[in-house]
C-alpha cells in the first residue's frame, strides 16, 4: 500500500515537474503555459559493455540515467546520432554460424525502449541483408531523409522526417546520413539538400521544434546550421570526441557526445505555447563509475559478450584469459593512431617482426584498422591485467599479418604516401624503419632501390588496398610486392596477443 502511495505521489509530482500548470483563478481550469522536453543523445556506439578498463560508458549505466530522467520528465527521449552496427569484437563473432553484425547492440536498444536512430557509415561495414535485417529488428524509431536501397525505394522500418506530439507540442525530428564515403548498396541522397527538404515539410506540418539527427563531419554540421538555420538543435555523430558549439544565442547548437557512451548529452527544452518560443539548454554527462549498472541491461549485455566468447574459444581463443599487466597507458586513440606512432602501434608493429623471426625486417599496419578509440590503462596503473579479449578490441575487424617481399623504390613510396595520409586512416605505422635526414632506413641502413626486403605487413593492404596505397596490392605492384611463398600467415589478435606477452613479461 505504501509503495502505491509512493507511486501515485511520484507521479503527480512528475506530471507537476514536467508542464508549468497555472490556474485560472476565475475559472478554475487549469492552462498549460509550457512543456518541457528532455533528450538524451549519444553517438557513435560500438561497444554495449564499459570501455576503458571498465571506467567508462556502458549501456547499463547509460539505462539508468535515462530511467532518472524519465522519472524527473516522462516526456524524455532518447536519440542515436549513427554508428551501431560496425565494427566491434562481438558482431564479428558467430552464432548459429552467422555473424552478429549489430544484431546485439540493436537488441539491447530495444530493451531500454530507446526511441530514435538515424544511419551513420558504419552501418554500411555489414552485409546489405544484415543491414536489413538490423532496421526490421529496431523497435526505436530509424529515421532517415536521405538514405534508400540501391534502386531509390526506402528501406523497410524506416521513415523520414516524423512529428512527435508531446503536450500539444509538435516536435520534428529529422535524419540525415554523410554521402561522402564508400559504401554499394544504398542511394544516399546529398545531406543539406535532404535536410532542407525535411524542414520545409515538418514546417508545412506546423513543427513547434526542430531537431536534426546527423551522421557527418563538424564541418558540413556548421555548414547545416548556417543554411537551415529553421533547425533549433542538432545532434550530430560521426566525430568520436564530445564537442559542443554554441557560437550565439541566434545560432543553432551542434553538440557530438564522446563515442562509446563514454558521455551522453542531456538536452533540456522548455516550449512556451503562449509566446511559441523555445529555449533550451545542454549539459554533458560523464558516464563513469559514478553511475551504477542497470541490473537487466547489464544482464543482457553480458549474454551476447557471453555468446561472442563461446565463438572466440571454439576459434582457439580465451577471451577471460589475463595476457599481462600492464604499466603504463597505451594510447589506441583515433586522434593518436591516425597521425604519430605511439607506445601501442609500436608494440604492435614490433609484434609484426617478432612473428617472423629472423626473417622480417620491419612491420607496417595502417593506422586505420585499429579502431579501440581508447586507451589501456587509462589510469596509469602499475598492475593493469589485460584479457585476450581486451587486446581483441584493439582491431575489431581482425584480420591477419603476412610476410611479404618488398623492392626498397615501392616500400619508400608507401611510407611516404603513409606519412602524407595524416588524419585518415591509411596514415602508416612502422617498426623496424626509420627516417634521418629525409632519407628512409631500415634497420639503421638506407634503404636501396632495388634491394627486395622481407616485411611483416597487414593483410589487407596488400590484399585489399588502403586509401592512397592501392599500388602495394599484390597486382598491382608490377612484381614489386610478393608473398613469400611458404610462411605463415597468422591471425592479427595472435600476433597482438603475443606482442602484449613479450612486452609485458613475468605478469
Ligand atoms: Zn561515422
Amino acid at each position: 500500500m505504501k509503495s502505491l502511495l509512493t507511486s501515485l505521489l511520484a507521479l503527480m509530482l512528475i506530471s507537476l515537474h514536467s508542464c508549468n500548470v497555472e490556474v485560472d483563478t476565475t475559472s478554475g481550469e487549469t492552462k498549460a503555459q509550457t512543456v518541457e522536453i528532455t533528450l538524451l543523445q549519444l553517438n557513435d556506439v560500438y561497444e554495449m559493455t564499459a570501455v576503458s578498463s571498465g571506467t567508462r560508458g556502458g549501456l547499463a549505466r547509460v539505462q539508468t540515467l535515462l530511467k532518472s530522467l524519465k522519472e524527473e520528465n516522462p516526456n524524455t527521449f532518447s536519440v542515436l546520432a549513427g554508428d551501431l552496427y560496425s565494427p566491434s569484437v562481438i558482431g564479428n563473432a558467430e552464432v548459429n554460424g552467422k555473424r552478429l553484425a549489430g544484431q546485439q547492440m540493436v537488441n539491447v536498444l530495444n530493451a531500454m525502449q530507446w526511441d530514435f536512430f538515424t544511419i551513420g557509415n558504419h552501418e554500411f561495414d555489414i552485409p546489405e541483408e544484415d543491414f536489413r535485417e538490423r532496421l526490421k529488428e529496431s523497435e526505436f524509431k530509424n529515421i532517415t531523409d536521405n538514405v534508400s536501397d540501391s534502386v531509390g525505394k526506402p528501406f523497410d522500418n524506416t521513415m523520414p522526417a516524423q512529428i512527435i506530439d508531446v503536450e500539444g507540442v509538435k516536435m520534428g525530428i529529422l535524419g540525415i546520413t554523410m554521402d561522402n564515403f564508400n559504401q554499394d548498396f544504398a542511394t544516399i541522397t546529398p545531406p543539406l539538400e535532404a535536410a532542407r527538404k525535411a524542414v520545409k515539410q515538418l514546417q508545412e506540418q506546423k513543427a513547434d521544434i526542430i531537431i536534426a539527427m546527423t551522421h557527418q563531419s563538424l564541418e558540413d554540421d556548421i555548414a547545416l546550421a548556417r543554411q537551415v538555420p529553421e533547425i533549433n538543435l542538432i545532434l550530430g555523430g560521426h566525430e568520436h570526441d564530445n564537442f559542443k558549439l554554441l557560437r550565439n544565442d541566434e545560432q543553432t547548437p551542434i553538440t557530438k557526445a564522446d563515442a562509446n557512451s563514454k558521455s551522453a548529452f542531456v538536452h533540456y527544452l522548455t516550449f512556451n505555447k503562449d509566446s511559441g518560443t523555445l529555449s533550451q539548454r545542454s549539459e554533458i554527462i560523464l558516464i563513469d563509475e559514478t553511475i551504477e549498472k542497470d541490473i537487466e541491461i547489464e544482464r543482457l549485455a553480458k549474454a551476447w559478450e557471453g555468446k561472442a566468447y563461446e565463438y572466440y574459444t571454439a576459434a582457439g581463443y580465451e577471451p577471460d584469459q589475463v595476457v599481462c599487466k600492464v604499466n603504463v597507458t597505451l594510447d589506441g586513440t583515433e586522434a593518436s593512431v591516425r597521425s604519430q606512432s605511439t607506445n601501442l602501434t609500436d608494440l604492435l608493429t614490433q609484434g609484426f617482426i617478432d612473428a617472423f623471426p629472423d626473417q622480417a625486417k620491419a612491420g607496417i599496419m595502417n593506422g586505420g584498422s585499429i579502431r579501440l578509440d581508447d586507451k589501456i590503462n587509462p589510469k596509469n596503473l602499475s598492475d593493469c591485467p589485460v584479457t585476450q579479449y581486451e587486446i581483441m578490441k584493439i582491431s575489431p575487424f581482425g584480420g591477419s599479418v603476412s610476410l611479404v617481399e618488398m623492392r626498397g623504390d615501392i616500400l619508400m613510396e608507401a611510407l611516404n604516401q603513409g606519412a602524407k595520409n595524416t588524419g585518415k586512416g591509411s596514415f602508416l605505422q612502422y617498426s623496424g624503419i626509420s627516417q634521418k635526414d629525409g632519407q628512409w632506413l631500415l634497420q639503421g641502413a638506407p634503404i636501396d632501390n632495388n634491394t627486395r626486403y622481407k616485411i611483416a605487413i597487414s593483410s589487407y593492404l596488400v590484399e585489399k588496398g588502403d586509401q592512397g596505397l592501392k599500388f602495394l596490392v599484390y597486382e598491382n605492384s608490377r612484381g614489386r610486392v610478393k608473398k613469400v611463398e611458404g610462411a605463415p600467415k597468422p591471425e592479427f589478435n595472435k600476433v597482438a596477443i603475443s606482442a602484449f606477452e613479450r612486452a609485458f613479461p613475468g605478469s
